[in-house]
């Protein structure tokens, strides 16, 4: 039930038929798990909590640095060498206080997985190296955890959703088996720009949003932006039936209802 004060609120949203005020309560009852709050992480951390996402989980161990403000929209000067995490929580939730925030100022890894990963509905990849993006790709895969893969590169970006509810669904690494031909994602060495951070997380927070509120989501597509000349591809990828990460997963447990 939403309260008089959130019909008036979202009511743009409420208006949409694919959300109605049936979406609008799934979106508050959701439990969001983001993994790097950075030039992604801000983005769909911050269209998150205004559509109003329930609760959302900020996981990042890296403080801020002046070189992350161009484009890390949600932290200012003052706040260069906190945690990014920390940061972020603070303005969400000055802006947002509906949304609760819970603040895990530490790498991702094994041991909070085995701890979060049991509390959310769907984790958003918003890292910015190729080493976090298998292992939590492998880790929400296990705990069968819908996952939304961002990454952004110099003008270049990349969305992936993985739903190991769907049989079918190809998972990061029945895209790159190996790391060779996985996109080398550095900012630090190849230079990025904000918009095409927005342009990319904002696709992550729509399908966030539209799983949540239980429309259908493409599986299987690869959707690559070209920030030089503003097109967007689609790629239609594969199950791997020998991938080692997803083909064995499926097989041993049928598909569970998402909430
Ligand atoms: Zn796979």
């Amino acid at each position: 039930m939403l309260t008089q004060q959130q019909q008036l609120k979202y009511s743009r949203q409420i208006l949409l038929k694919k959300i109605g005020e049936q979406g609008q309560v799934a979106l508050s009852n959701a439990r969001v798990l983001i993994v790097g709050v950075g030039g992604l992480g801000n983005p769909v951390a911050l269209y998150l909590a205004a559509a109003g996402v329930g609760k959302l989980f900020l996981v990042d161990g890296d403080i801020i640095e002046l070189s992350n403000l161009p484009r890390q929209i949600l932290f200012s000067e003052q706040q260069v060498n906190n945690n990014k995490a920390d940061a972020a929580a603070d303005k969400l939730q000055q802006q947002f206080p509906e949304t609760e925030i819970e603040v895990i100022d530490e790498m991702f890894d094994q041991e909070l997985a085995d701890y979060y990963l049991n509390e959310v509905d769907l984790v958003l990849d918003c890292t910015d190296n190729i080493n976090s993006r298998y292992l939590i790709n492998k880790l929400c895969v296990q705990s069968k955890i819908p996952l939304i893969i961002g990454a952004a590169t110099g003008f270049d970006g990349q969305h992936l959703m993985v739903d190991p509810h769907d049989d079918n669904s190809a998972c990061y690494h029945c895209l790159y088996p190996s790391s060779e031909k996985a996109p080398a994602n550095n900012c630090q060495t190849a230079g990025i720009l904000g918009p095409i951070l927005a342009i990319i997380g904002g696709m992550q927070a729509l399908t966030a949003i539209k799983y949540i509120t239980d429309n259908k989501i493409p599986t299987n597509q690869l959707s690559l932006f070209d920030g030089l000349t503003n097109q967007w591809q689609q790629f239609t990828i594969k199950k791997n039936s020998q991938c080692e990460v997803c083909a064995k997963e499926t097989t041993m447990q049928p598909p569970l209802n998402k909430h």
